[in-house]
């Protein structure tokens, strides 16, 4: 049966056990569910609801080019929640009834809570224009996981590859499929009239010589109008014809989070505390930046090698963590809960 299968608030020594819903085993999330730890002993009962595997986003270019195998920087959830005492739920949400704190699944499954953190990252935003369901994506990040066999596909005469958007992915994925031996051309598409725009200057100038001694074809000012399995085409009707084309037109919020009332496409609305404008039982953190809360931005990645138990830097003691984590964190200390 569907209904509260998980009925998660527990009796325990006769009193209600609070429950923590994690959605999304987002960066901060791995954290938090590696500090677990902390929160059932302050007598907390602690639920993760995510997809099986987490894959860090920092190698996402070379694995997707198959410079790296398709397991680094691949991180099993379920695995650290069960060795963080952390229930672990393996899918996604797919709504939510914030009045009677209940979360449903993929699975069908209803989980009560009583406060939810939301980690579900972001998607590509289109922006516009018409793009074919064969297009990959860089966001999220399992809409890459098929160019490598798209690419090994081509065979003999190779792929001609076309990457849409000179931002910092759009970038490193170019860079990174101009060395493979089955790409015969890369094309870089940019609407603006430079790459890497976002980059400092120094910075810009040497990923711009970088690819033009790798051969990449670099398009700027073609706003990209239809981008199609084959072939883009341009506001200007200029026409470009591809064997594999990536979108990478930066970032937006999942639709799922409007869909479920709790924000819109610039992500969930929070205060400096991570919670919700209008709900103290609704935390959101990582990506994207929303209204004005203090979401933790992109030095959080790094938190990841702590995750994987990689030899690295104490990033516990970064301030984007302890933003995202902190008031998590402060409530398992025994300030308690709403
Ligand atoms: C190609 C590429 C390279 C990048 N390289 C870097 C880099 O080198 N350094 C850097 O700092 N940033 C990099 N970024 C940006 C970085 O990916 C994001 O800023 C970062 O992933 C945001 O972290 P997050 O925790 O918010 O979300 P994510 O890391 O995206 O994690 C969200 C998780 O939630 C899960 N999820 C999604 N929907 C649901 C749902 N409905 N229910 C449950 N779970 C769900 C997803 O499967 C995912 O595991 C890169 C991005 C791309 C696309």
């Amino acid at each position: 049966m569907g209904c509260c299968i998980h009925l998660l608030a527990l009796v325990f020594r006769g009193r209600r056990v609070p429950v923590l819903l994690l959605v999304g085993a987002g960066h901060a999330h791995l954290y938090v569910v590696k500090r677990a730890v902390d929160l059932v002993a302050a007598g907390y009962r602690v639920h993760l609801l995510a997809p099986r595997f987490f894959d860090y986003s920092g190698v996402a270019s070379a694995t997707a080019a198959g410079a790296v195998s398709s397991g680094a920087g691949r991180i099993d959830v379920r695995a650290l929640a069960s060795a963080s005492s952390v229930d672990f739920h393996e899918g996604t949400l797919e709504s939510l009834d914030p009045e009677t704190r209940i979360a449903v699944t993929s699975d069908g499954d209803h989980l009560s809570y009583d406060v939810l953190s939301v980690n579900i990252g972001s998607v590509v935003a289109p922006v516009g224009m018409h793009v074919h369901p064969a297009v990959l994506r860089v966001k999220p990040l399992s809409g890459l996981a098929d160019l490598d066999a798209r690419l090994r596909a081509s065979g003999q005469q190779g792929a001609t590859v076309t990457v849409v958007g000179g931002g910092a992915s759009g970038l490193e994925l170019a860079a990174h499929l101009s060395v493979r031996s089955d790409v015969v051309q890369i094309r870089l598409v940019e609407s603006g009239t430079i790459i890497g725009a976002g980059l400092p200057e120094g910075a810009r100038k040497r990923i711009v010589r970088l690819l033009a001694t790798r051969g990449v074809a670099v398009r700027t000012g073609c706003v990209v109008r239809d981008l199609g399995e084959r072939q883009l085409v341009c506001d200007n009707d200029t026409e470009m014809s591809h064997d594999v084309a990536l979108l990478a037109t930066g970032l937006t919020a999942p639709p799922l989070l409007a869909e479920l009332g709790i924000g819109d496409g610039r992500g969930v609305p929070v205060r400096a505390t991570l919670q919700h404008v209008d709900r103290d039982d609704i935390y959101a953190v990582g990506d994207p930046d929303a209204g004005s809360g203090h979401a933790p931005g992109e030095p959080v990645t790094r938190l990841v090698r702590r995750c994987q138990s990689v030899p690295g830097p104490d990033v516990s003691t970064s301030i984007p963590f302890q933003k995202a984590t902190r008031p998590l964190m402060r409530r398992a200390r025994g300030e308690g809960w709403r």
